[in-house]
């Protein structure tokens, strides 16, 4: 009972994959489908017309009737060869845009999730799960597709040679009927269904050994992908990680090779009984034929045929009895497959308009963001991350978030950009809660350079752009606001210059404080209302952070500008600092008023202050 429901779930499941990837690109599988039975149709016609010509050549040998017949196998083979070809061509070419529209959906997929389900620990192994497993032998949906199309082939090949088979049936039971023929006819039917029932079971018991050894090639592949990594390459050689990598790996090949060697042999013992049936299906099969043929229930040509056709049939059958075993064995990578492409967007979408204050030329960028008696829990955790925060600031405002690592910043603006939904309390923009508005739009009002920015191997102006319409004016003037003019004037191609070497080679590699600037650079191209900088600047000095968040400070205009960092000096030209400690707001004022506070803001600054004045001094 629960065996027949697990299996009707697998079965739903890849009928319903394969109904989701039909829809991505129906031409591609309409053009296999058909390639694949084309394919099979060329056999049957050679075997009918050889057992023509070979009845021709053993009975009336007609010399015209004779070349008639070669001349349709020819004819019939080249046309029906080029007609295969064609559709495999096309096939091809179509298999391209299959495996475009099948990435583009998986990348949309991701991109449309809900930040937390991006950063939760089980999504994240899952994508890793569906990407890895498709290095192998392409499990998952590349599988379950290639066994879908041989099975169409296959069972195109079962209906042919049935057809063929049942004349042959026929024929001996109408012409050819005694004991000895019905026992060679039973033994033959006999055999073949033994043989069937014997690959199910010896594939059931294949299938965990082939799963062991999958997963085995996966971690093989994860190792040395590791040890490819160009980033990693740095902190293997700098940590002397090697020995530890070679050392890994050679286990995890030690351990790859093993279960392969089990697998192989138990291959081997699975295969020793299934020749034996064959053995005895085909003795049983070329006696009978034999038998009628000599009787002169067949001619010559008919035993060529019937002989063929059989032998096709029961070929068919136990590879129809593989890859349907395959298509099973797939269904959990399936299943992976699915499950990522099922995952909901739990956040609500609003679909409320922001209004066009900035965007318009003569926008007064008039926006003011209320945090009211916010506290948040990140998903699976029992602690809060930010409890009961209530702060209010408004267009043109400079605010600091400041406190040390693992206050709450981080997660402050992670609120504000709507990447989290409050646990409890309200954000609101305008006056309206944040959540009822339009996302996509609610996003072009922030820009945000987190202190794990990336910039792409793309051209200097596409990383400033980030998407956007390229304005090359406007991305040289925002290049040169943070101070990367000069740098600027000596790349080869200017703002066509690639970075990177992976997709040019005259490429240019960026120094970590360069790619701070270009990541600077696109936070003013956006030209959002709100500029949120968390950190990006966290790999320099304390100095030369504070040089960076004053010059941006100075290029931001009349946009609300919120600057957040663990080092207090950074900040304090800010009209407000919000002090955060244990995920509350523990003050909040202007430097000076901060410091004659004397509370946890002055504790801090004393802590850094030693610091700072040593960097002066030098
Ligand atoms: P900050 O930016 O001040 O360094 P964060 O906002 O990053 O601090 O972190 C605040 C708290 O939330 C910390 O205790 C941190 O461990 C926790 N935290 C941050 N990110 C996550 C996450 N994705 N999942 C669970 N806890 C997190």
């Amino acid at each position: 009972m629960k065996k027949t429901k697990m299996k009707k779930i697998s079965d739903n499941i890849n009928i319903r994959a394969l109904k989701f990837l039909y829809g991505l690109c129906p031409g591609y599988f309409r053009m296999t489908v058909f390639n694949a039975f084309i394919g099979t149709l060329l056999p049957y016609f050679d075997i009918f017309m050889s057992a023509e010509i070979i009845s021709e050549l053993s009975g009336n040998r007609n010399p015209k009737r004779t070349l008639i017949l070669i001349i349709i196998t020819l004819a019939g083979n080249l046309l029906i060869g080029v007609f295969r070809e064609l559709t495999s061509r096309f096939a091809n070419i179509l298999s391209r845009k299959f495996d475009d529209s099948e990435s583009a959906a998986f990348n949309d997929k991701t991109l449309s999730l809900d930040y937390s389900d991006l950063e939760e620990p089980n999504v994240r192994q899952l994508r890793r799960k569906i990407i890895e497993s498709a290095w192998i032998d392409n499990h998952g949906k590349g599988l379950l597709m290639s066994d879908f199309f041989r099975l169409v082939g296959y069972f195109s090949d079962v209906i042919m040679a049935f057809i063929f088979c049942l004349g042959m049936v026929i024929s001996v039971i109408i012409n050819c009927f005694n004991p000895m023929t019905t026992l060679l006819l039973i033994l033959f039917i006999a055999a073949t269904a033994a043989g069937v029932m014997y690959q199910k079971t010896a594939m059931d018991k294949l299938s965990d050994l082939w799963n062991s050894a999958s997963r085995n090639m996966i971690e093989e592949n994860r190792i040395s992908g590791e040890m490819n990594d160009y980033n990693l390459g740095k902190d293997i050689r700098l940590y002397n990680l090697a020995d530890f990598y070679e050392r890994v790996g050679k286990k995890i090949i030690r351990d790859n090779r093993a279960s392969f060697t089990k697998l192989q042999n138990k291959r081997f013992l699975v295969d020793i009984p299934t020749d034996v049936i064959s053995l005895v299906k085909n003795c049983a099969l070329y006696l009978l034929v034999s038998l009628c043929a000599i009787r002169g229930t067949f001619g010559a040509g008919s035993v060529i045929k019937y002989v063929s056709a059989v032998q096709r049939l029961s070929d068919a059958v136990t590879m129809i009895i593989y890859y349907l075993n395959d298509i099973r064995s797939n269904t959990p990578f399936v299943e992976d497959y699915m499950r990522y492409f099922d995952l909901p967007r739990k956040m609500y979408q609003g679909s409320l308009p922001i209004e066009k204050r900035a965007f318009c030329d003569d926008g007064d960028y008039d926006y003011k963001i209320e945090f009211r008696d916010v506290s948040f829990k990140y998903p699976g955790c029992e602690e809060y991350a930010l409890r009961h925060l209530n702060l209010t600031f408004k267009i043109g405002e400079r605010l600091a978030v400041v406190g040390r690592n693992g206050s709450g910043k981080t997660t402050f603006i992670k609120l504000l950009c709507r990447l989290y939904d409050p646990t409890e309390g309200r954000i609101l923009l305008n006056g309206i809660d944040i959540s009822k508005y339009d996302y996509d739009e609610y996003m072009r009002v922030f820009t945000v350079v987190f202190q794990d920015f990336r910039l792409f191997s793309f051209r200097l102006s596409e990383n400033v752009a980030a998407g956007l319409e390229i304005d090359e004016k406007y991305c040289e003037k925002c290049l040169e606001e943070v101070g990367f003019g000069d740098k600027l004037e000596e790349l080869p191609e200017g703002i066509n210059t690639y970075l990177y070497k992976n997709f040019d080679k005259n490429g240019i590699e960026i120094s970590g404080g360069e790619a701070q600037k270009i990541a600077l650079a696109r936070a003013l191209y956006k030209n959002a209302p709100f500029i949120i900088l968390d950190e990006p600047t966290a790999a320099l000095d304390p100095i030369s952070e504070a040089a960076i968040y004053e010059q941006f400070n100075g290029i931001v205009g009349n946009k609300t500008a919120v600057y957040i960092s663990h080092r207090l000096a950074s900040c304090r030209f800010c009209d407000e600092i919000a002090v955060f400690d244990g995920g509350k707001i523990v003050e909040m004022g202007t430097h000076e008023g901060l410091i004659a506070q004397g509370g946890k803001y002055r504790e801090l600054w004393d802590a850094q202050a030693g610091y700072y004045q040593k960097s002066e001094n030098r």
